[in-house]
């Protein structure tokens, strides 16, 4: 079998993704480098690595929910050694994991990860409508109207938002911040702060409360766990 399908078969990353992961040397089959695209494995008799890890091949899927703690990347390694969130998942015992989306570095809360490249692509899928619900302290109290804007749809640089659900959760008598839930079904760069700050509130801190109906209220921030056989229900 070509090397990047077997990468993109054994869920670590999709054909381009492998075929990225090999360029750039990360790919070892039997202990040598293999960045050449024809490079074919024998499944069950070589052993493949990435970034020194083994690819075991039809090993049963893996989910984990993570509790993200801010200052974490969203990424698997980073060159500039920065902290990225493969520090808190446990790749050694599930090679091949990789977050389902991302989180900015300063937002906190639910962060699947999956070795499903499957179910990964159809969560992301634009198409799915997979709803976020995220909790934003923001600056200010937003009135009614500009709740509306948002449950309308607001227009932003790169085009008109689907309409989210939100609701004001919590407002300081004093302080001048407030909190407001918002549900969205898109997964666009920045979104929940750029949708807050275009009607004037912007986000001073972001938590993702629950992604497709999974949430993380039972682990502290930085820790995982494997989904349940509900919550992957929920997902699937
Ligand atoms: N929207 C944002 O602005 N940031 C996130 O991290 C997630 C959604």
């Amino acid at each position: 079998m070509r090397l990047q399908r077997f990468l993109a078969r054994a869920g670590v990353a999709s054909r381009r993704g492998s075929e990225h992961l090999m360029s750039a040397g990360r790919v070892r089959v039997n202990g040598l480098v293999a960045s050449e695209l024809g490079t074919k494995v024998d499944v069950g008799a070589d052993r493949v690595e990435v970034d020194g890890i083994e690819v075991v091949f039809g090993a049963p899927p893996v989910y984990i929910v993570l509790n993200k703690p801010a200052g974490y990347l969203t990424t698997m390694s980073d060159p500039a050694g920065r902290p990225c969130v493969a520090e808190l998942v446990p790749i050694r015992r599930f090679p091949g994991l990789f977050p389902v989306g991302r989180l900015d570095k300063d937002t906190t809360g639910v962060l699947l990860f999956t070795t499903d490249g499957d179910l990964a692509q159809n969560l992301l899928h634009p198409s799915k409508h997979v709803a976020k619900t995220y909790l934003a302290r923001v600056e200010g109290t937003p009135d009614s109207a500009d709740l509306d804007v948002l449950r309308a749809g607001i227009e932003l640089d790169d085009g008109p938002c689907l309409p989210a659900r939100c609701r004001l959760v919590e407002r300081r008598a004093s302080g001048g911040s407030s909190l407001v839930e918002l549900i969205i079904r898109e997964g666009r760069k920045n979104q929940v702060k750029r949708m807050l700050a275009a009607v004037g509130h912007p986000v001073q801190r972001l938590v993702r409360t629950s992604f497709g109906g999974v949430a993380a209220s039972d682990l502290a921030e930085g820790e995982w766990r494997e989904l349940t056989s509900c919550e992957l229900a929920l997902l699937r």
